[in-house]
């Protein structure tokens, strides 16, 4: 797990795995954590690595209901979980999901964990809208396409810009079950002028950008978005982003585009 600070009040931690981002931001004594890491160990550590930072999350926020950005109460297990309105209905809608692909990646890495996700209570928040940070609010916005749900959270004051699976420099856009191709242009033509007024964009996975690498991503983004559209079956793929792994993300986006 590696932290970096992007700002005085604004501290982000990446997990070793799939580079999964989660963002503390802080105005005066309070704190809201965005998504998660994914181990236990780094589950473990991380109240002691934020509040070593000055930082002590009284708010757990994320960004998508998909199951790796839903993990903050394994390590705050006092906090309750904001979600946006569109989240709270796929939780909802499918009751267990988290849990059941959380169970199907330890699996899958050989991860056991000391206890079971428990989402507890759940708090469905308006996007857009707004969420107070002590004295700040941070500005939620939708951002559907790479699921059905989705939000960026924009600390403005600070100028970070937290987006969910979007603008990743390690995973091109994947459109999955919910997501679509028409949303995903929605969110980036709405990412657009967020990311003008940031000084930086956390992706849910990989770094953190300046805002011209964000920019740079989003062009890139556009461009597979228009091969994927016309059903390219090896497209180019972004410098840093053609791997075995994307070309399989590719395949999917297409048999989900197709299907
Ligand atoms: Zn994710």
């Amino acid at each position: 797990m590696r932290a970096v600070s992007v700002h005085p009040d604004v501290i982000v931690v990446t997990s070793l795995l799939w580079q999964t981002t989660a963002t503390a931001i802080r105005s005066g004594e309070e704190a809201m954590l965005v998504d998660s890491p994914y181990f236990p160990e780094e589950l473990a550590l991380l109240p002691t690595l934020l509040e070593e930072a000055g930082f002590q999350p009284d708010a757990l926020l994320a960004t998508h209901a998909d199951f790796d950005h839903l993990l903050g109460r394994l390590a705050f297990p006092d906090l309750s979980l904001g979600v946006g309105e569109e989240t709270m209905h796929r939780l909802r809608a499918e009751p267990g999901q988290a849990q059941r692909d959380l169970r199907a990646a330890d699996a899958e890495h050989y991860v056991s964990r000391p206890r079971p996700l428990g989402l507890g209570p759940v708090q469905a928040l308006p996007v857009p809208g707004h969420v107070a940070v002590g004295e700040e609010e941070v500005e939620l916005h939708p951002a559907e396409g790479h699921t059905g749900d989705g939000t960026l959270v924009f600390a403005r004051w600070a100028g970070v810009l937290v987006c969910g699976d979007y603008l990743s420099d390690v995973e091109i856009p994947m459109i999955a079950p919910g997501g679509s191709l028409e949303g995903y242009r929605a969110t980036l033509a709405r990412l657009a002028p967020l990311v003008e007024a940031a000084e930086r964009a956390v992706p849910g996975h990989g770094a953190p950008h300046a805002r011209d690498a964000a920019l740079a991503i989003l062009d890139e983004d556009l461009a597979y978005l228009d091969a994927l559209e016309r059903g390219d079956l090896r497209p180019s793929l972004p410098e840093g982003r053609d791997t075995a792994r994307q070309r399989r993300v590719h395949a999917e986006n297409l048999a989900q585009l197709g299907g």
